[in-house]
């Protein structure tokens, strides 16, 4: 089986996890401290919250903004569901955006026009609390455009950038453009603790709020232990630290591996009737996951493409999740087809490919004829 994704271990990665166990101190020990000094460096901000998952990480940076109870908060229409599901975990409310078609990343227009919408239907936008874009794939969200608008608005940005670890846009790395960047270390993503999440911050009071967030509301400062709020369990082990600072070291080398497989896709790609990953110019993604459009009449039947791939030893999958379509939020807000129409599209057309640093061309040729073929297949047979 060609996977879809492996991570990529290799006996060092194994060793500092041993090391840990060996050592008896599995949790709050100094490990935590360490990786979080590794990605604050590499990701460039001054400070990094290690927690248990980025799903963690988001739900911290909105409540650490205060966001609560009829609040509302900005997110793309497409993306993983935690993304959406951290708002309503706070009591607030999500107010979906569409995305661009070539990029799959939320629509600055659109995020000006949802703006505009809520201003018109007189909602008061004193309740609007922040805006969180999702650097879908590993490639920066339309940054610039998001920031100008935001700031306008006043609103601070969330990065959901759970793929996009190493990602740039005009020389600036993913988690530096907002308030916080929110980081994923599930094995789906480049680098991996098993579950593990980071929250990127210059801020010094969001800082101490998030570390008192996730261990318990206990104040990290005070000598004696003292719980200052009803806070959770987000805490990152020991070893799951360890793993993840093994990992950074290896980071850079994964990356410029996933760029050169993707450039191979690209090639093969040509003329295939797929659409290929549009990067704009400035964007530098680290490829996440590689995922190509199909036609459009061959949309109806991505299933049937999928599985038979499968059959010849090809594990794909779709791209990622349309959220207002979603069983819980469709029927929470009544949203129908036609609301997010470019989500719709992408949605449905959206093709996943196997990626990893393992992967040979050998095998990203045999990937390529075989989606060619089932292409070629459900076209001729309707
Ligand atoms: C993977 C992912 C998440 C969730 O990350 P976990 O670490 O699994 O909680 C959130 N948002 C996006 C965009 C993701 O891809």
């Amino acid at each position: 089986m060609i996977r879809l994704t492996v991570p990529s271990l290799d006996s060092d990665d194994l060793e500092a996890v041993r090391q840990v166990l060996i050592s008896g101190q599995l949790v709050q020990g100094p490990r935590v401290a360490a990786f979080e000094e590794v990605v604050s460096k590499y990701v460039g901000t001054k400070y990094a919250v290690a927690v248990s998952s980025c799903t963690a990480a988001l739900h911290l940076a909105l409540l650490s903004l205060g966001i609560g109870a009829n609040d509302l908060v900005i997110v793309t229409a497409f993306s993983y569901v935690a993304t959406a599901n951290v708002i309503e975990l706070c009591g607030a409310r999500p107010v979906f955006v569409d995305i661009c078609p070539d990029t799959f990343n939320m629509d600055p227009d659109a995020l000006e026009s949802a703006l505009g919408n809520l201003e018109k239907m007189g909602r008061s936008l004193s309740r609007l609390k922040a805006v969180i874009p999702v650097h879908t794939f590993g490639q920066l969200a339309h940054m610039p455009g998001i920031m100008e608008i935001a700031e306008r608005y006043r609103l601070p940005v969330i990065e959901d950038a759970a793929c996009a670890l190493g990602a740039t846009h005009q020389g600036r790395p993913a988690g530096t453009w907002g308030i916080m960047g929110c980081f994923s270390f599930h094995p789906r993503k480049a680098i991996t603790t098993g579950e593990g999440g980071v929250i990127t911050t210059n801020d010094l009071p969001l800082n101490h709020r998030l570390r008192v967030l996730r261990n318990h509301g206990q104040n990290p400062d005070s000598e004696a232990p003292d719980f200052v709020l009803p806070g959770f369990n987000y805490r990152m082990t020991d070893f799951q630290a360890a793993l993840g600072t093994v990992q950074m070291a290896k980071l850079d080398r994964i990356i410029a591996a996933r760029r050169r497989l993707a450039a191979v896709y690209d090639k093969l790609l040509r003329d295939s009737g797929a659409q290929i990953p549009v990067i704009p110019a400035q964007s530098h993604p680290v490829y996440q996951a590689y995922v190509v459009l199909l036609p459009e009449n061959v949309a109806p039947c991505r299933n049937r493409i999928i599985s038979i791939l499968r059959e010849k030893g090809i594990e794909t999958t779709i791209g990622t999740y349309h959220i207002p379509l979603s069983t819980f939020y469709r029927i929470r807000y009544d949203y129908q087809a036609g609301d997010f129409p470019v989500t719709d599209q992408v949605f449905l057309r959206a093709l996943s490919l196997p990626l990893h640093e393992r992967l040979t061309e050998e095998e990203q040729r045999r990937v390529v004829l075989h989606l060619r073929e089932a292409i070629a297949g459900v076209t001729n047979n309707g």
